[in-house]
């Protein structure tokens, strides 16, 4: 029987040796591992991995052809609800999704969706696949921001023949997938770069270094450059601090600025002269997978890592995948531990954190337990480097330059289920309405805004024909 077979284990670069290098950990499956972990799949009559894909990709369809070696038929069934199969294979949290839905996952081992995703989007990179852009409507839509939300967005959008052109602040196109998340689980140039210019094959212009609310603004794109809708995709990349005593120390960084540093400008690399600096003992505060990426680059760098984290291992917001990659690397977990204090030299640099223990109360509004401090359980940890991975917020330059466009209290754009927001013809989706969240919903997002976006075009173009 198909689920009799045990999930086949996938490559991955050695722990000690990839704690030295920048080069992707996991090496995915061959075609023969491919097709055998295919073979494994039930073909559910209620395929429940299909309604937990926040896309809804047809899974057990996309396996079927895998598992007969149908490459093109399985690359095709992907690419009806998702542009970016290589990246979401690397980097969706499958055991919350698709994976964590598999019926066989409730006595054994769910198939490795994630893993075979990966592998037919990469074997669709290495096809030369001409692709027809549809023929053009004569419609406009301006996206702000090139990351999953507004590269899903943008597709969906030029599939159905609208002229899209993407603006983005920064000189390189993908947003976290270029600025955050390391090279060592996305590479930029084998993966993140091909999987875009399938999405600009489709047509999307993409132009870089355009900071809307600056160099122009929502409402010049509507007003002045005759788009007839804007779709705001421009994540939240402001970074959360603690507020506790001693975080204007230097050597006190944001996990976003120390990414940034090591991702987009290369820090990492001989070659460039970015400064990046680690000393020789780091420690990141905070449990999801921002947290990972910084602490296993700070490794990396050569620092011995810890990660200090309020809550308890089964808490741990980060991708599974990538807390047992950080335990293999030699990553210290110090869990129910919060830090209290940052501890500064005569200098004013950090050298250390003043924490304390933690227990686990009732659970909160998230649904988790509270953590709650153990009194007098005070301690200290030394460090020359503290990174800050709390969370990560909007910036409000867009909100506050766009009339009449809502925000939450928590900052947010205000947006209804579709992507509407308050100010007509403006759709928003992705970190920018929910905070930060995931590459999938931020795609999802993007994907059901390219929809109401098309009715209320089409609605608008009825209206003033009559
Ligand atoms: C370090 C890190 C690791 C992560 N790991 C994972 C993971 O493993 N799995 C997962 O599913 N999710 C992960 N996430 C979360 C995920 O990357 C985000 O939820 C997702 O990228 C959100 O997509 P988005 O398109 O909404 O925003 P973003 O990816 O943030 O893209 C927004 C884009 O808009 C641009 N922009 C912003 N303001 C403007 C402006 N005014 N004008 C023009 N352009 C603008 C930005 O430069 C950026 O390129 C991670 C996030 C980080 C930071």
């Amino acid at each position: 029987m198909a689920n009799k077979i045990p999930r086949v284990p996938v490559r991955e670069q050695d722990p000690a040796l990839r704690a030295t290098n920048f080069e992707e950990v996991c090496h995915g499956y061959d075609l023969r591992e491919a097709m055998l972990e295919a073979s494994r799949c039930l073909r559910c009559k209620n395929p429940r991995c299909v309604a937990a894909c926040p896309v809804g990709i047809a899974i057990p369809d996309f396996i079927a052809a895998l598992h007969a070696g149908d490459l093109r038929t399985a690359a095709e069934t992907i690419a009806r609800d998702s542009s970016l199969p290589s990246i979401c294979g690397r980097v969706c949290p499958q055991e919350t999704q698709c994976e964590g839905s598999c019926v066989l996952g409730i006595k054994g081992e769910p198939v490795a969706i994630g893993k075979l995703e990966r592998f037919v989007g990469d074997w669709k990179l290495e096809q030369d696949t001409a692709v027809d852009a549809a023929p053009r409507n004569g419609r406009r839509v301006a996206v702000v921001g090139s990351g999953p939300a507004g590269l899903a967005c943008a597709s969906d959008l030029a599939k159905m023949g609208y002229e899209v052109k993407i603006f983005e602040a920064l000189h390189k196109v993908g947003g976290v997938l270029v600025y955050g998340i390391p090279e060592f689980r996305l590479p930029k140039e084998r993966i993140v770069a091909r999987e875009i210019e399938e999405v600009k094959k489709l047509g999307v212009e993409i132009e870089t270094d355009v900071i809307v609310g600056r160099t122009l603004t929502v409402d010049s794109l509507l007003d002045e450059e005759g788009y007839d809708a804007v779709f705001i995709g421009s994540g939240a990349g402001l970074p959360r601090f603690m507020g506790i005593p001693g975080e204007n120390l230097n050597g006190v960084v944001s996990a976003n600025e120390f990414l940034t540093r090591a991702n987009l400008m290369h820090a990492y690399d001989a070659e460039y002269d970015t400064p990046i600096y680690v000393g020789s003992r780091v420690v990141v505060v905070g449990g999801g997978n921002v947290a990972m990426d910084a602490v296993r680059t700070a490794r990396r760098l050569g620092a011995e890592a810890t990660i200090v984290y309020r809550r308890s291992e089964k808490e741990l917001p980060a991708r599974a995948e990538e807390v047992h990659h950080a335990r293999e690397e030699g990553i210290e977990f110090r869990l129910l531990t919060n830090p209290v204090e940052v501890l500064g030299d005569e200098r004013g640099w950090v050298r250390g954190l003043r924490c304390v223990e933690m227990e686990l109360g009732e659970p909160d509004a998230s649904g988790r337990r509270s953590p709650v401090e153990k009194p007098g359980s005070e301690f200290d940890i030394a460090c020359d480097v503290a990174i800050m991975a709390l969370g990560t917020s909007p910036n409000p330059l867009i909100a506050s330059t766009t009339a009449g466009l809502d925000t939450t209290r928590r900052g947010c754009i205000a947006a209804d289920e579709l992507g509407a927001t308050s100010r007509e013809g403006v759709f928003a989706g992705g970190d920018a309405v929910t905070g930060a969240a995931t590459v999938i919903l931020a795609m999802g997002a993007g994907r059901t805004a390219a929809r109401a976006i098309d009715e209320y075009v089409r609605a608008k173009a009825a209206k003033s024909a009559e």
